[in-house]
C-alpha cells in the first residue's frame, strides 16, 4: 500500500513557476520522509498562450471549462488533490472543483492561514491585475478575517506588467526587484503588517531578505499545504 497520497499539479501558468512547484514539492517531501522519497504526483500542463487569451478576452467561462477538462484528466490519471498552480486562475475555482470528486487545495485558504499564523490580519496584496482589483482573491482572504490592502494605480500596472513582460517568460531583472521593493515600501506605509506574493512567479522576483515585513510566498506555501495532504493519514 502507498503511503503517500499522490498529488494533482494543474500547472503552465506559467511553467517558470509550475518547475518551482516541483522543486519545493520534492525538496519538501525528501526533507520530512529522508533518504530516497520523492513526491508521488501527476501534472497536468497547460499552454498559458491559450489561458492568457482568454484572461485578455475576459472569457471566463471558457478558461473554467478549459482548466476543468484538465482537472478531469487529472482525477484520470489518479490524482486524489488538485493543485491549481496559480492564483489568478483561482477565479475559476469554483468550475474546477464542480468538474471533479477530488479536493482542490485552494491557495487562498492555504495563504490566509499562513498570516494569520503569522499573527496579522492587514496584509498588501501583489499579483496580476486580476488577482489584485477583482474580488475574488481578497474577499477569499477577508472571509478569514485577513484585509487586503493592494498598490495605486501606477504601481498596481507596474506589478502587473512585470509579471506578464518578464516572470512568465523567465526574465528576472534588478531593475524590477528595485521597483516592487518600493511598492511593497509604500504599501507598509499604508499599513500592510506582510506582503502576500500573489502570484506564483513573483517569489522568483523578491523574497524575505528584500523586505521589512513578513512575506507570504504563495508558491512555497500551497506546495507545503499539498505536502501536508500527501502525508496525512486518510
Ligand atoms: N502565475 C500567475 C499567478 O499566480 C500568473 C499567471 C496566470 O495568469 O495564471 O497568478
Amino acid at each position: 500500500m502507498e503511503s503517500m497520497r499522490r498529488i494533482g499539479l494543474l500547472g503552465g501558468m506559467s511553467w517558470e513557476s509550475t518547475a518551482l512547484y516541483y522543486r519545493l514539492l520534492n525538496e519538501d517531501v525528501r526533507e520530512r520522509l529522508g533518504g530516497f522519497h520523492s513526491a508521488r504526483l501527476v501534472m497536468a500542463s497547460v499552454d498559458f498562450a491559450e489561458v492568457e487569451a482568454l484572461q485578455v478576452a475576459g472569457d471566463w467561462a471558457a478558461a473554467g471549462a478549459l482548466l476543468a477538462d484538465e482537472a478531469r484528466a487529472l482525477e484520470t490519471a489518479g490524482a486524489e488533490c488538485v493543485v491549481l498552480c496559480t492564483n489568478t486562475m483561482h477565479k475559476v475555482a469554483d468550475a474546477i472543483e464542480a468538474a471533479v470528486g477530488i479536493p482542490l487545495i485552494h491557495l487562498a485558504d492555504v495563504t490566509a492561514d499562513a498570516v494569520k499564523a503569522a499573527g496579522l490580519d492587514r496584509v498588501a496584496l501583489l499579483g496580476t491585475r486580476f488577482t489584485m482589483e477583482q474580488p475574488f482573491y481578497a474577499d477569499r482572504l477577508r472571509s478569514h478575517g485577513v484585509e487586503v490592502l493592494v498598490p495605486e494605480p501606477a504601481d498596481l500596472a507596474l506589478v502587473h506588467d512585470v509579471i506578464y513582460d518578464e516572470l512568465v517568460l523567465g526574465v528576472v531583472r534588478d531593475e524590477s526587484r528595485e521597483a516592487y521593493v518600493d511598492v511593497v515600501r509604500r504599501l507598509v506605509d499604508r499599513g500592510a503588517g506582510g506582503v502576500v506574493l500573489g502570484c506564483t512567479e513573483i517569489e522568483l522576483l523578491i523574497g524575505p531578505d528584500d523586505v521589512d515585513v513578513p512575506v507570504f510566498a504563495t508558491t512555497a506555501l500551497h506546495a507545503r499545504a499539498a505536502v501536508d495532504f500527501a502525508l496525512a493519514r486518510p
